[in-house]
Formats: C-alpha cells, structure tokens, sequence
C-alpha cells in the first residue's frame, strides 16, 4: 500500500512540530532543520514546536535550540506543562495545587493563576523531574486520599538519557495511582487536548494545520484525532516496518522536517 497521498503545504497556514527525533536529536541538530525553518518565516507560517518533557521552560527552550545556532523565540514553544497549566485554569479558574515537577511546570502552573498549596490542594500535578522523592512521593499519595485529584503532565513512561533512560511523568505517577486506588488524568499528548490548545495559540482550524512528528503512538495519533494533516517524519523513533503495525496512517511520510520545505517550493513552481 503505498500511503503518500500529496500535502500541498503551501495551503496550509498552522505547523505544530514535535521536537525530539525532528528538530534534534539529543544535542544534534537533524538535517534540513535550518532550511524548514526559514521556510516557515519566509512563508510566514504559524507554528509551535511541541513537547511532552513538562521540565523546561518556553525560555530554556529558546536557549536550548540557541545554542544549536537556531533562532526561535519563546511564544513558538508549547509544552506539557503548559498544556497542563491551561487544563487546569479552563477546570477550575484558581485552583490549588501540591506540584511535583521543574520550574517548565511550576512556572507555567504559576503564570495560569494557579497557587501551590502542600495541606489541602484541589489537585496533585506531577511532572517528571529530580523534585521527585520517597517523601514528595508519600506526600501525594496522602493529599489524593484527602480528595485532591491526580493529574500528570504526560504519559511518557521513560525517555532517554545519557546512559540508558530516565523514568518519565507515567511511571512516577504509578506508584501514586496503585498506593491510592486512583487513576490520573494525563495532559500531554497523545492527548488531543494539547494539540486543540496549540491549535487555539496558534489561531488556527485543524483543517489549515500540520502535526509534525517521529512517533505514531503520541504525535500522529493526537493530530490525527485532532483533524490535523499529519507528516510522519523517519528522522527519529518510528520507521517504514513499525508504521505498518498501527491500525491508523499518518497523512504523509518523510525523510526529515526538510522535505516539507522542499516539497513546498516544487509545488510552487509546478504551478
Ligand atoms: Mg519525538
């Protein structure tokens, strides 16, 4: 089955792009990176680079993709956290939370108008991070028995690091839901949650917008199921054979971000 059906992306007016596996991979800048890039500020596209690690701010983001040589300000980051910051304002306008997580998480929880609050908090947020502890963990655990509600940033149950990987928000939130009978509710993708609030920064309908990623299960399900174009990009985690195990497609599949770019510009000139 051959499942490339043509995006003309010229058409299209929103990108949301997964970052790990399509911008960079660890520290390394992937191929055709700057190219798309330019692209989108020369086509003055709308975009957001998207991540499920709730741990970084938009502004440690910002120095991040710096110090690959990339310039992208703050405002076109969207992460986990912000998605959980913006669930949880749209819930319950000045809530209280017990937060276990980075400053990404704490920040954004703050800037919705969210306090902190470790006696009677209206929910338990956590993010994954080093604040993690036997004693952050016991604390949790008491506050959802009093009646807190239990939310995680994600549900990534691990992600890499230097040597080997690191538990992600899923697995820390585990031993909260097995000590106190309690299911989370989880905000990053896949759930489309995240993608409509991008979708709503950016200003755009799911019909004029893109998502962009490297896994099937998290970036081209949430698009999918939000009414996004999606590009399944072989620069990271998913590939050829893997995709074929999935009960869904993505819109199109492509080497790497810079084949949009190139794509775009042939289908200019066609015209
Ligand atoms: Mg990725």
């Amino acid at each position: 089955m051959n499942i490339n059906t043509t995006i003309d992306f010229n058409e299209k007016k929103g990108f949301v792009c997964d970052m790990d596996g399509v911008i960079y991979h660890g520290n390394q800048i992937l191929n055709g990176v700057r190219e798309f890039i330019q692209w989108l500020h020369d086509e003055k596209k709308e975009y957001l680079f998207l991540t499920n690690n709730s741990g970084y701010t938009p502004r440690e983001l910002n120095q991040k993709l710096a110090r690959m040589g990339l310039d992208v300000s703050e405002e076109h980051f969207y992460t986990s956290a912000l998605a959980t910051a913006a669930f949880l304002k749209n819930q319950a306008p000045g809530c209280s939370v017990f937060a276990i997580g980075e400053a990404g998480l704490l920040n954004a929880l703050y800037d919705a108008g969210i306090t902190m609050n470790d006696v009677n908090p209206d929910y338990v947020v956590v993010g994954e991070g080093r604040s993690y502890s036997l004693d952050t963990l016991t604390k949790a655990i008491n506050l959802v028995l009093k009646g807190a509600k239990l939310i995680g940033a994600n549900s990534d149950v691990s992600g890499p690091i230097e040597n080997g990987i690191a538990p992600g928000c899923r697995a820390l939130v585990a031993p909260i839901e097995m000590a106190t009978g309690t299911q989370a509710y989880f905000c990053g993708k896949p759930n489309p949650l995240m993608m409509r609030t991008g979708l709503n920064l950016l200003g755009c309908h799911s019909a004029e917008a893109v998502m962009v990623g490297d896994r099937m299960d998290t970036d081209v399900i949430s698009g999918m199921e939000s009414g996004m174009s999606t590009v399944l990009v072989l620069s990271g985690v998913s590939t050829r054979e893997t995709l074929k195990t999935y009960a869904y497609r993505p819109s199109i599949v492509l080497n790497g971000v810079g084949d949009i770019a190139a794509m775009a510009r042939a289908h200019k000139k066609a015209e």
